[in-house]
């Protein structure tokens, strides 16, 4: 079944948008196209553009690197709207929704190590839903999916679909070390801040159905998705942290964000250079087209 959502277009003054970093480390030029493609598609639209740090799993996140991405994007004139929002202070809320999935008798504890998930291809087999571990210690809890053809329309990639059972199998919501899943908190999230439009990495494109898939069964609303591609190094590995990416030289921010205009397809006329930042982004913003960011795969187009 194709579920076709809205262009950007239709959203009007009601578009809400997002960036929503892991401080893990300073943004780089991987995250730097996901923050200015974000707040593009949401300024093109006179959208609102909202700032969510992801800062979920504290050993992985340097003390003071929110900080830093903050001025980063600062620094490069990204302006959001309102406070930011801290994930970190919004554990009560996702624990709720936990004990909603596990009220309807959608979750089970699974203490399968990570050595046997990898032998069966990261495609988790059901092996613990009727175990009935109880309270068991050092267990995940996942949630039991069904096997539906999950669907949606990227507006930069095209139609996109996965059965759960058979693609990704049942997903974990809450670590074995007590920790909130990015797929939870990131679904319970984006319906409390009422996003409506999500532009993020490529590499998020197959978390996508997991997260319809939770909006379903949660009731929130599915927002439109449109996911860019992610800058790799000559290894063919995303840019991160552990791959040695490159901090942000904001010093030369608007050199930074020509290059990132050009990454995304878009044509940011020669005379821009040398121009000051503020310039360059009201070029971008006027002059946003979403149909030119390049697409990766050869992905069906839309029904
Ligand atoms: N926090 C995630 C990341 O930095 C992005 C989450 C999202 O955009 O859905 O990779
Ligand atoms: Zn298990």
């Amino acid at each position: 079944m194709a579920e076709v959502n809205s262009p950007a277009s239709n959203l009007g003054n009601n578009y809400i948008g997002r960036f929503a970093p892991s401080p893990t480390g300073p943004l780089h030029f991987g995250s730097l196209l996901a923050a200015l493609a974000s707040y593009l598609d949401a300024r093109s639209s006179n959208g609102t553009w909202l700032l969510r740090m992801e800062d979920l799993d504290p050993p992985r996140e340097p003390a003071g690197t929110d900080q830093i991405i903050l001025d980063q994007l600062q620094a490069l004139e990204l302006s959001w709207d309102g406070e930011v929002l801290y994930q970190s202070s919004r554990l009560p809320a996702y624990e709720e929704c936990l004990q909603q999935l596990t009220d309807s008798g959608l979750c089970f504890r699974c203490d399968c190590s990570r050595p046997r998930i990898k032998s069966l291809g990261s495609v988790y087999d059901g092996h613990c839903r009727d175990r009935d571990l109880g309270e068991t210690r050092n267990s995940a809890i996942r949630l039991r999916v069904d096997n539906s053809q999950i669907e949606f329309c990227d507006q930069i990639q095209g139609a996109y679909s996965q059965r759960l059972i058979e693609d990704v199998g049942d997903f974990i919501l809450r670590r074995k070390d007590g920790l909130f899943a990015y797929q939870l908190a990131v679904v319970v999230d984006d319906a409390f801040q009422n996003i409506n439009r999500i532009v993020r990495g490529y590499d998020l494109l197959d978390s996508t159905p997991r997260q319809i898939y939770l909006q379903r069964i949660l009731g929130f609303p599915t927002p439109s998705y449109a996911h860019i591609p992610v800058v790799t190094n000559e290894q063919g590995q995303k840019l991160s942290k552990q791959h040695f990416a490159e901090p942000i030289d904001t010093r030369n921010g608007s050199e930074q964000v020509l290059l990132a205009l050009k990454f995304l397809g878009q044509q940011p006329p020669d005379s821009l250079r040398g121009s000051k930042l503020k310039t360059i982004l009201e070029w971008a913003r006027e002059h946003w087209d979403i149909q030119a960011v390049p697409k990766l795969a050869n992905m069906p187009l839309c029904s």
